[in-house]
């Protein structure tokens, strides 16, 4: 979400006459996206800030002037932080109102010296104030939902995002038909939880995922469409055939599940247990037995005994999963797991990423290698740090290096995959 947020961001500058540089040194303006999931993200914009304000007196003894920004979910959650720890900030922004970035420059110009902090939660939604989105290659993120209602015990996104919105069918359906005009094969669909996804169609009639899902299969020229990410218990029934019925939706689902123990998921306050999750993986295989699973998982929250943390490995080892992410848990502000008396001690946390972390790879290896020999349709998307290779993305989201010409990028080739490692393939064009 928060690369998307960047590009529509640059999408606005661009809208104004800037354009991209390739160095922070050459930029009148610098602009930090930021992300406050956990403490390391969160932490890391203030170094960084810092790294910022040297280049900005080196500019000024040049001449230059610089204006440094701050965009995102810190803005939202520790603005008072900023003014404090980076008094040099001229503006910040949080994540549901840069859509007001014009005006916000526009202020700065006028009056010099003035910081401006912007932390609404917003009456109009910034997706009707932001300029139209093109393609930057053949793959696009188009956010379709954004801010939780879930309140989950250890999370900041309802409180940084704000409550559930679903942006109306037929603008993302316009947002789609421009991507593909300007080049885009794949739509990855996004939103904080994307399947709970209730936006109206034309005629004000409340419609789900599975049918946004429907009506973007039948635009012409897109070849692939994604979603991410679900939350389990919105996982439907209609959403679930839709990965039997609709063919360009790749065979690949994040579906986070946190914890396997159903002590930790209640107290984090997720609405599934350990069974309701695996049988939603039984009905997903049944709609398309070659579908790859990847999750995210949390250790070391709250309570978490050794019996909960092997529930999670078992899960693990049951569902085999071709990818995922997992974290420490991370106490944040105004949550109430962070208020909760059986925090876990620092080692412990650390030794039980390490073990989930050993068998996550284990199983994304395995899977790596199970693709030796077999031919996938890639979409190149970039190129590699060697002359005359490219790289694109697998049906299952896994890195691939081929040896092509860049008249191949931004399109499908089926390659032949003859080598794997834990984190990309390699292959030829066949
Ligand atoms: N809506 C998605 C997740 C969005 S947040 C879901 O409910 O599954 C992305 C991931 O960050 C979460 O899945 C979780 O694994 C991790 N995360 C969120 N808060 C965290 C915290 N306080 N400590 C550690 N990891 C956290
Ligand atoms: Fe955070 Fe996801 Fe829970 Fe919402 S559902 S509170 S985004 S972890």
């Amino acid at each position: 979400m928060n690369v998307y947020d960047s590009q529509r961001i640059a999408g606005i500058l661009q809208s104004l006459g800037y354009q991209e540089t390739t160095s922070q040194a050459e930029g009148d303006i610098v602009i930090f996206n930021t992300c406050h999931i956990r403490e390391k993200a969160a932490e890391k914009v203030f170094s960084d800030l810092g790294r910022a304000l040297l280049i900005k007196n080196e500019r000024k003894e040049q001449g230059k002037d610089t204006i440094i920004g701050v965009c995102g979910c810190v803005v939202q959650a520790e603005d008072e932080q900023i003014a404090k720890r980076a008094p040099f900030v001229d503006f910040a922004t949080g994540p549901l109102t840069y859509h007001r970035l014009p005006e916000i420059l526009e202020r700065i110009a006028r009056k010099k010296n003035i910081s401006i902090i912007d932390t609404d939660f917003p009456a109009e939604s910034k997706f009707d104030y932001l300029p139209e989105n093109h393609s930057l290659g053949a793959c696009s993120y188009l956010a379709i939902q954004e801010g939780c209602n879930n309140f989950c015990t250890y999370c900041v996104v309802p409180y940084t995002r704000g409550v559930e919105y679903s942006r109306p069918i037929e603008e993302i359906l316009k947002e789609a038909k421009r991507l593909i005009q300007s080049g885009s094969l794949e739509l990855n669909l996004l939103g904080q939880n994307v399947n709970s996804y209730h936006g109206e169609d034309k005629f004000g009639k409340e419609r789900n995922l599975a049918y946004l899902l429907h009506c973007l299969a039948e635009l012409d020229g897109l070849k692939r469409l994604r979603y991410t990410t679900s939350y389990p218990a919105d996982m439907t029934d209609d959403l679930i055939a839709c990965h039997k019925d609709i063919p360009q939706l790749m065979p690949y689902l994040h579906l986070p599940i946190q914890s396997g123990s159903d002590t930790i998921l209640k107290a984090m306050n997720r609405r599934h247990s350990k069974s309701d999750y695996l049988r939603i993986i039984d009905k997903l295989k049944q709609a398309n037995p070659q579908i790859g699973m990847s999750s995210d998982f949390i250790v070391g929250f709250p309570g978490e005994t050794d019996k909960d943390f092997q529930e999670t490995l078992e899960v693990v080892n049951h569902v085999k999963y071709i990818q995922a992410f997992s974290f420490k848990y991370s106490k944040r502000p105004g949550t109430p797991a962070a208020l909760m008396s059986n925090q876990i001690e620092e080692k412990v946390k650390k030794e039980r990423l390490e073990i989930l972390q050993t068998l996550l790879f284990e199983y994304q290896d395995k899977f790596n290698r199970s693709c030796v020999g077999k031919t996938m349709p890639v979409l190149f998307e970039n190129k590699g740090r060697h002359t005359g290779q490219l790289i694109g993305r697998t049906p299952y989201m896994q890195n691939l290096h081929a040896s092509l010409d860049k008249e191949n990028l931004n399109k499908i080739i089926n390659i032949k995959v003859t080598e794997a490692t834990t984190n990309s393939l390699s292959g030829e064009a066949i």
